[in-house]
């Protein structure tokens, strides 16, 4: 066992309107001091990502578990994925509604099943199986936002919404961002990254985001591992977290990594993104294109850790080519 450890976590990347700054910073800080304690103690990355993931699935600020966003049509479908960078072992959940911690069933199904990623119906069954409790994340703040964006679209305020995501994005960007993430390396050498996410708001039912995707919401190999936040439609078209961790392969920072594959996607795709990444010598990288990305991390080098709301060289949309937005 080595000194070696580092964590990271993400609350989403958007914009921090109408939501109160020190809550969200103490969200991700409560949510990284969790992770730490178990990586300080020698445990393992995957415990200290899952536990990391829970706590921010448990805050009705940030958009996964409790206080996940609504589809069109009322209802909580959640996606989750967990990754083991030493085995390249990976479980997820996609649409699965009904569920306290989608990360522990994203978990459940790496390890006691022999797939990848499970779906709604499947997914939930799979959850009662190995005795999952029913639990209903939806708060009634969320409902409430719900409605009111419903009657909205009844009165036609958005009349081009349903053709172009990027438009409702670009009226109401505040609604579709704080998907959780964590990204650990433990002093066994082991890297973990998952990530957590209601979706996007007023998505059709049915629709899956980059999160459960390998290598686009989550990934992890033994040189390092990513979590991506953002809309999913943008994210998976460049697999995001993939590129990150190739970049680490290839020899940049954590910190590099991500501020490279974060350029790349605003300029091939630009939509709204970011991601978090630890590389195997405990570094930790963060970056972002959009307002805000609330991250807290700490490693070895740095144990008391730091919380922030936006990452010094995030990359602004209104730098991006204009065309793109
Ligand atoms: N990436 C998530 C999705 O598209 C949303 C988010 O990160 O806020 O489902």
């Amino acid at each position: 066992m080595t000194d070696r450890w580092a964590i990271v976590v993400h609350g989403g990347a958007g914009r921090l309107r109408r939501t109160d700054p020190e809550r969200v910073r103490a969200g991700v800080r409560k949510a990284m001091e969790t992770g730490k304690s178990i990586l300080v103690q020698g445990g393992h990355a995957l415990d200290a990502c899952e536990a990391a993931v829970q706590v921010l699935e448990d805050l009705p600020l940030f958009n996964a578990g409790t206080g996940s966003v609504l589809t069109l049509d009322g209802r909580c479908e959640m996606d989750a994925s967990i990754m083991r960078g030493s085995t390249l072992e990976m479980g997820a959940v996609a649409a699965v509604r009904d569920l306290r911690h989608p990360i522990s069933l994203a978990r459940a199904v790496m390890e006691q099943s022999d797939h990848v990623l499970l779906s709604g119906e499947g997914a939930m069954q799979f959850a009662r199986m190995l005795g999952f409790a029913s639990y209903d994340p939806v708060t009634e703040e969320r409902r409430r936002q719900w409605e009111k964006l419903r009657e909205k679209l009844r009165q036609g305020a958005y009349p081009r919404w349903a053709k172009k995501l990027k438009q409702l994005l670009k009226e109401h960007p505040e609604l579709f961002h704080g998907t959780v993430g964590c990204v650990a390396l433990d002093r066994h050498g082991e890297i973990v990254a998952g990530t957590s996410t209601g979706g996007i708001f007023l998505k059709l039912f049915g629709r899956i985001g980059d999160t459960p995707i390998p290598g686009a919401g989550t990934y992890a190999t033994p040189v390092g591992g990513a979590s991506a936040t953002g809309i999913g439609e943008g994210i998976m078209r460049v697999l995001l977290a993939y590129r990150v961790v190739e970049a680490m392969d290839r020899g940049a920072t954590a910190q590099e990594a991500a501020h490279q594959a974060v350029r790349t996607l605003r300029d091939l795709v630009g939509l709204e993104a970011g991601v978090i990444a630890v590389d195997r010598q405990g570094r930790v990288g963060f970056e972002h294109f959009s307002e805000s990305m609330p991250v807290a991390y700490a490693t070895y080098e740095h144990p008391e850790g730091e919380a922030r709301l936006a990452s010094e060289t995030r990359l602004l949309p209104e730098e991006a080519d204009p065309s793109l937005m």
